[in-house]
């Protein structure tokens, strides 16, 4: 065992004193040091959504776990393992679900150009516009017709899997082509930019890295949400951002809500988001998803019966990779059992895949995903005790309550154990506006929010 492994096993086996068992498993036995240099430990961790919970949630304790047994150490940072690469142009690696933060991949990702990092996958052809996209896509047209004048930046948002990858990548594409070698076209995802600068700091190559960026002509950026409150990177950035705007280079900008709802997100960058173009994409309705489906199949060159395309379009309204992932099911049924699709058998396909996929939330997973977070048992959680460690959590609890199920304020009380229903108006009152200031709280919701959509 090397001096790392060693380190890391020490640190591991004194969080786990510290950290609830089942927490300890989901989220801290499958990480791994990197490095411990320079003052600074480089944690790798499974994906994306362990990465930010364990940041946010364990950072302290880590810290001052690995300062118990080498005092040099005054920072932790966290990646993703194995989308730590040297971010030269050369070595654009394939990057596996980086762009999937919910741990579903989103696609097989082929051949990605080494010198923009697109996937030629992406073509505005195989687009569908309706109304639930089309200001996105206008918008991305001005762009690729009057490259870093028109719109700049140009920010889109919208929900998972409704096509805002697809549209800046296909933007660069089409910029790549049209205007050859001309014009430099970089992509990345906001989780690759962060790993980008913290390898720079580890390895003193600032310096290259801002080149790297500086010299685009166009930067896409995916899933910017994901930078917020990491200030280095927020920092790095904001000049990036500076140079190529005032240099007139394209800024394109993803994001799966507006610039003011990315709650940890500085204030300048926010501002400069704001300064540019900002267009959403909605959800797609019936017609438009008919069209969706058709395109898909005629893609992949194959016959499905108009009452099966129905029964997709009305059952799967709102994630168009998820009508991808039914269709994929149907034509795989199809091609293992040799014969054609009924609709009763394509139903009960829907209707399993539904099932799985409908996330029921009630009170008991709130105050199961709360108790879990905090690391605070239900029976303290709902009791009586007034400790400051107890508070803060039934307060969130009883906000939660409220804010993902709507339940009356006397229903919210009697949950909790409490007589008085100004109990849960204080608490709702309470949260709800410190929400507001505490950059904090509200990352906790968030992490605790984005939990329950897992683990249901
Ligand atoms: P997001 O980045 O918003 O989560 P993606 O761009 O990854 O979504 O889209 C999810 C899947 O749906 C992709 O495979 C994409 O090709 C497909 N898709 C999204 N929007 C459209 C559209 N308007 N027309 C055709 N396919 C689309
Ligand atoms: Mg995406």
């Amino acid at each position: 065992m090397n001096d790392k492994e060693e380190l890391w096993l020490s640190v591991l086996s004194e969080l786990e004193l510290h950290v609830s068992k089942p927490n300890f498993l989901t989220w801290l036995k499958n990480s791994r040091l990197i490095e411990n240099q320079d003052g600074v430990a480089l944690v790798a961790l499974p994906n994306n959504f362990a990465k930010e919970w364990v940041e946010v949630k364990y950072n302290k304790l880590i810290l001052g776990s690995i300062r118990n047994i080498n005092r040099e150490t005054k920072r932790v940072e966290y990646v993703v393992e194995g989308s730590l690469s040297k971010p030269s142009t050369q070595q654009a690696r394939t990057r596996v679900a980086t762009d999937a933060p919910s741990g579903q991949l989103a696609f097989q990702e082929m051949r990605v150009n080494p010198k923009t990092n697109l996937n030629p996958r992406y073509i505005l052809n195989s687009f569908v516009v309706g109304s639930f996209n089309e200001l996105a896509h206008s918008a991305i047209s001005a762009v690729i017709e009057s490259v870093g004048t028109r719109y700049n930046p140009l920010f889109v948002y919208g929900g998972v899997g409704l096509g805002k990858t697809h549209l800046i990548q296909a933007a660069g594409n089409e910029i790549y082509t049209r205007y050859g070698g001309n014009v430099q076209v970089k992509y990345v995802t906001s989780e690759k930019f962060t790993n980008d600068i913290v390898w720079a700091i580890r390895n003193k190559r600032t310096e290259e890295i801002k080149q790297v960026y500086r010299n685009t002509d166009v930067l896409i950026v995916d899933d910017i949400q994901f930078i917020g409150g990491k200030e280095r990177t927020e920092e790095e950035f904001f000049h990036t951002f500076n140079t190529l705007h005032e240099n007139n280079k394209q800024i394109i900008i993803s994001s799966d809500r507006p610039p003011r709802a990315i709650p940890t997100l500085e204030e300048r960058l926010r501002s400069r988001f704001e300064g540019g173009m900002i267009v959403d994409i909605n959800f797609p309705d019936y017609e438009t998803r008919l069209a969706i489906i058709k395109t898909k199949l005629q893609e992949k060159g194959v016959f499905m019966e108009d009452d099966i395309i129905d029964l997709i379009a009305r059952k799967f309204q709102k994630n168009i990779r998820e009508i991808e992932g039914i269709l994929n099911k149907l034509l795989f049924y199809q091609t293992t059992y040799k014969k054609p699709l009924d609709l009763s058998t394509s139903e009960r396909i829907v209707s399993d895949a539904t099932q799985q996929s409908a996330v029921r939330v009630g009170p008991g997973q709130i105050v199961k995903a709360v108790s879990s977070f905090f690391e605070v048992s239900i029976g303290d959680l709902l009791g009586r005790a007034r400790n400051k460690e107890f508070v803060e959590p039934r307060q969130i609890v009883m906000f939660l309550f409220r804010d993902i199920l709507k339940m009356s304020y006397p229903d919210i009380a009697s949950r909790v154990g409490k007589r008085d229903h100004t109990t849960a108006i204080y608490a709702y009152k309470k949260i709800d506006k410190n929400l507001k200031e505490d950059r904090d709280l509200n990352q906790k919701i968030l992490m605790i929010k984005e939990g329950l959509n897992k683990s249901v």
